[in-house]
């Protein structure tokens, strides 16, 4: 327990009852280092010192004078790179949903804890929380924008598949096409670490069409082997806002031959947007032309119900945000059959993503969603995997995933 004797922890908390009884069993614990503040202001004060800054924070939420909401907001501007464990009397919910707004700003919390507080439930806290937090967390590489278009000239950029199934039988209906780069350096990079960087330098569309192309020419490629698959692929709302794409679109589909019913566009919409008009006019013409139109991120705030009155989807894709768990989380629960409901009464076929295990995927089973996506089923691999992953899944589902390892 070497690690706990250097880990700084300051414990921030209006009640100086409170502070005493943390100090107790974080020392009781094994932590050595121990630093207790009153105030929202003396906490900042350390959090600013070189030799001060805290490993580990545990904040109170409801204090006078600044309260933790705010005091995390001070944290983000001076980037703090520590934990939090969030300690408060209000209700679960409540702190489920600061906990959310704490990772939204990218800082680790490792949990929350309803006071009074218990030794176990902060010692279950503690336990998870790995040594390697006690680094830096993993500095995310931020990619400039020269380099992303050189890698998008450079042909760097590959195509993978995640398979999206049927949930009645285990068919396999298509894949969803997530891009990634094959860095010469770095390995495979994700898109969460390009994408915007093309979105905000305004060459999103040039990756839309690399990915397009390459998705298409997989497709027909499947197709001639025997296997029809639907195939889709993200867009931005960004796209979307040019004739010319849909121009690409149409003209690549009649060059590979492939039917646009076999093509899913999966729009999330885009902080940048501009004119609301031509995306909707762009949108409706790619559907007469028989293309699926799928909202993708549905309930999370870039896609609304606004979108979904004024544009005529095929699909709806819950956020993997309200799928996993959703069979014994309640809010969660109540977000995905309002979801669910909502694409049934406008004739939508729904997809579920972020399927992650069997439990995930016996909820879609009972409640009728009608297809599935996530790590239960498949991650995204490259094309040459599908085959072989298809021989396995159709054996899982034979055998009611009666030998999968772990459930
Ligand atoms: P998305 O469209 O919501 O894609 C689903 C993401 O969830 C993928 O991450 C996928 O790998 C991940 N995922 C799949 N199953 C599970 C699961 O069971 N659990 C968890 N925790 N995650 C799962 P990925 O591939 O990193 O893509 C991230 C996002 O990047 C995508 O989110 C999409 O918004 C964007 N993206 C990917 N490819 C493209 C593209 O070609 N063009 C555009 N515009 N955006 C893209
Ligand atoms: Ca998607
Ligand atoms: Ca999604």
């Amino acid at each position: 327990m070497i690690e706990r004797l250097m880990v700084k922890i300051l414990v921030l908390d209006d009640e100086p009852f409170m502070l005493k009884l943390l100090a107790r069993m974080l020392t009781n614990q094994g932590f050595t280092s121990v630093a207790l503040c009153e105030s929202g202001r003396a906490a900042l004060d350390r959090v600013d010192g070189v030799d001060t800054r805290p490993n580990l924070i545990l904040l109170d939420l409801n204090m006078p004078e600044m309260d933790g909401i705010e005091f995390v907001r001070h944290l983000v501007e001076r980037n703090y790179t520590g934990s939090l464990i969030l300690i408060s009397g209000e209700d679960e919910r409540m702190l489920q949903t600061v906990e959310k707004l704490v990772q939204a700003h990218k800082i680790t919390v490792l949990g929350h804890i309803h006071k009074p507080v218990k030794p176990e439930a902060l010692s279950a806290l503690l336990e998870k929380w790995a040594p390697s937090s006690l680094d830096s967390p993993k500095a995310q590489k931020v990619y400039g924008a020269d380099e992303v278009r050189a890698a998008i000239s450079n042909g760097e950029l590959v195509n993978y598949y995640q398979p999206k199934v049927t949930v009645a039988t285990g068919k396999v209906a298509g894949v969803e096409t997530l891009v990634r780069w094959r860095h010469p350096v770095h390995g495979i990079v994700p898109p969460d670490q390009f994408i915007g960087v093309a979105e905000a330098n305004g060459f999103i569309d040039d990756l839309t069409r690399v990915v397009l192309t390459g998705a298409l020419a997989q497709a027909k490629a499947w197709q001639e082997a025997g296997l029809t698959l639907r195939v889709a692929v993200n867009v931005s709302m960004d796209s979307l806002a040019s004739l010319d794409f849909l121009d690409f679109v149409t003209g690549l589909t009649a060059k590979t031959g492939i039917p646009p019913q076999q093509i899913v566009l999966e729009v999330t919409e885009s902080q940048l947007m501009g004119d609301a008009r031509i995306p909707l006019e762009i949108l409706t013409r790619l559907r007469l032309k028989r293309f699926r139109l799928s909202i993708d991120d549905f309930g999370t705030g870039h896609s609304t119900l606004a979108q979904l009155r004024d544009i005529p989807f095929d699909e709806l894709k819950i956020d993997q945000g309200f799928v996993h768990r959703a069979w014994t989380v309640e809010t969660l629960r109540a977000m995905y059959d309002a979801s669910l409901a909502l694409a049934r009464q406008l004739g939508m076929e729904v997809v579920a993503e972020g399927v992650e295990d069997r439990d995930d995927w016996d909820l879609l089973l009972r409640t009728g969603c009608d297809l599935a996506q996530g790590a239960f089923i498949s991650r995204p691999m490259p094309a040459e995997d599908l085959p072989g992953w298809m021989d396995v899944w159709q054996e899982r589902v034979r055998t009611g995933f009666a030998n999968d390892i772990s459930r």
